[in-house]
């Protein structure tokens, strides 16, 4: 891909009307471009980190067994009114009528649909455990759409549901998406906590909420350090270690505001170990029982008895990380976004000097392009007639990892590169290789 034609419309200036980095980077680099209030389109630099991510949630999914289908944007009032939340849901919720007067919806969640998709078909609890999942838009009408695609109206969403036999089975499911989603995180290298949270308007009694720390987050949480510390990496897909894995972190008090409580606070966290800050909400998981099953009449036949299945669902929030990777990652002193590798729009840059009448470092450009695409990695070339800091400058700007510059200092087969917030090195282009790979590989 050549700079020159590529549509990213970046504007000179921060936009005045963003408030959070997040939201200014993400205009000013012409990641998304604002449609009305709450409503954005994706252009393609925000497109593509949002694939990517979009991309680790699903193979995590995958890994945990959970099953992806997908439901539509679009659904019938009449399952919402059989589990008693149409009227609940409220001004949230955006209400339209079809030319037969029908009453749909734009989903704000699933858990009606996928209800009534597995009553509709599973009978025998020999089916069960059953796990979907779904990444689809979701629209939620905020009162208050604000810092851009943190938290607007329309956003994506990846939505699973877990049904089960009975409790003990349903944890188990519940366990595998609480591992899926600390392996999801860390892979978009974020240190997510799982916290200890209210089930809000989806109901039910167990729920914990990932949150990553950022002073531009909207939940309040109070939590212990020493959450951090804890090591989920060599955990089996099994019910007792995920057991452990859950207990090890339910160690340490780690809430968000609604379950806040002050005495409990000091008497469980020492003080040098205590952090009261913001944090971002980028997934939440609940265990809701029948909440859903009974109402919905979703059963199995158990040995010739009738049981309403155990649900719970669990949620990423997979358009909001786009921005949430950005309020943790950008680097306030050097004024720069370096983009995890895993998500980056591209992994390098390839900057060359261009001279009037000479194309010789646009033709060694397109080689490398091509090496670099036989392993991998993914670039773009910047062929504009900008020079060369001018450049270096904007690629700084978008946050695009690594740099290799085609430039006066460039002779025989080294090259200048470096990592956006490194110090420049002369590589061979196998070194440069060799340096992004073990990066992506990381
Ligand atoms: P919040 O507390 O931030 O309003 P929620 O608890 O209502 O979120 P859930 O129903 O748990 O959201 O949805 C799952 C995930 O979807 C959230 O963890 C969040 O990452 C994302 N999400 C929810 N609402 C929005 C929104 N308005 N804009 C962007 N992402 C959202
Ligand atoms: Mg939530």
């Amino acid at each position: 891909m050549y700079f020159s034609k590529s549509f990213v419309p970046i504007l000179k200036n921060n936009p005045a009307e963003a408030k959070i980095k997040s939201h200014q980077l993400m205009l000013r680099v012409g990641m998304i471009k604002q449609s009305s209030a709450g409503i954005y389109s994706w252009l393609p630099l925000g497109f593509k980190v949002m694939k990517k991510i979009e991309q680790i949630v699903r193979e995590e999914q995958d890994r945990i067994g959970v099953q992806e289908i997908l439901m539509p944007t679009i659904q019938s009032s009449e399952i919402w009114k059989e589990s008693g939340r149409y009227d609940d849901y409220g001004e949230e919720m955006l209400r339209i009528k079809d030319r037969q007067n029908r009453e749909m919806l734009y989903g704000p969640t699933n858990e009606e649909l996928v209800t009534e998709i597995f009553r509709s078909s599973i009978k025998s609890y020999k089916s069960l455990p059953q796990m979907l999942y779904h990444i689809q838009w979701k629209f939620r009408d905020e009162l208050r759409p604000r810092f851009g695609i943190m938290r607007c109206r329309e956003f994506y969403m990846k939505d699973a549901y877990s049904f089960d036999i009975n409790d003990d089975e349903a944890f188990f499911s519940y366990n595998k998406f609480f591992l899926s989603y600390l392996r999801t995180f860390k892979r978009l290298n974020l240190s997510a906590i799982p916290m200890a949270a209210d089930t809000g308007p989806i109901g039910g009694n167990l729920s914990h909420e990932f949150i990553i720390l950022a002073d531009t987050g909207e939940s309040k949480i109070y939590t212990d350090k020493r959450i951090f510390d804890v090591n989920s990496s060599s955990t089996l897909l099994e019910k007792n270690s995920l057991t452990d894995l859950r207990k090890q972190y339910e160690k340490f008090y780690s809430v968000t505001d609604e379950k806040f409580d002050q005495k409990e606070f000091e008497k469980k966290v020492p003080e040098e170990f205590r952090i009261n800050t913001k944090g971002i909400e980028v997934g939440h998981i609940f265990y809701f029982g029948d909440k859903y099953s009974k109402p919905m009449n979703a059963a199995v036949d158990f040995n010739g008895k009738k049981e309403f299945v155990k649900m719970g669902s669990y949620g990423i929030g997979v358009s909001r990380l786009v921005g949430a990777i950005i309020e943790a990652k950008y680097n306030d002193k050097d004024e720069i976004m370096k983009w995890p590798i895993s998500v980056a729009p591209y992994h390098c840059a390839i900057i060359p000097m261009i001279k009037k009448n000479d194309i010789t470092n646009i033709e060694k450009s397109n080689k490398i392009f091509e090496y670099f695409k036989s392993k991998n990695i993914d670039a773009i070339i910047d062929d504009t007639e900008e020079n060369i800091s001018a450049k270096i400058k904007k690629f700084n700007l978008i946050g695009i990892p690594y740099q290799l510059i085609l430039g006066n200092k460039t002779e025989g087969d080294l090259f200048e590169f470096k990592e956006i917030n490194g110090e420049t090195q002369r590589l061979s282009i196998e070194d440069a290789v060799s340096q992004i790979l073990k990066a992506k590989s990381n």
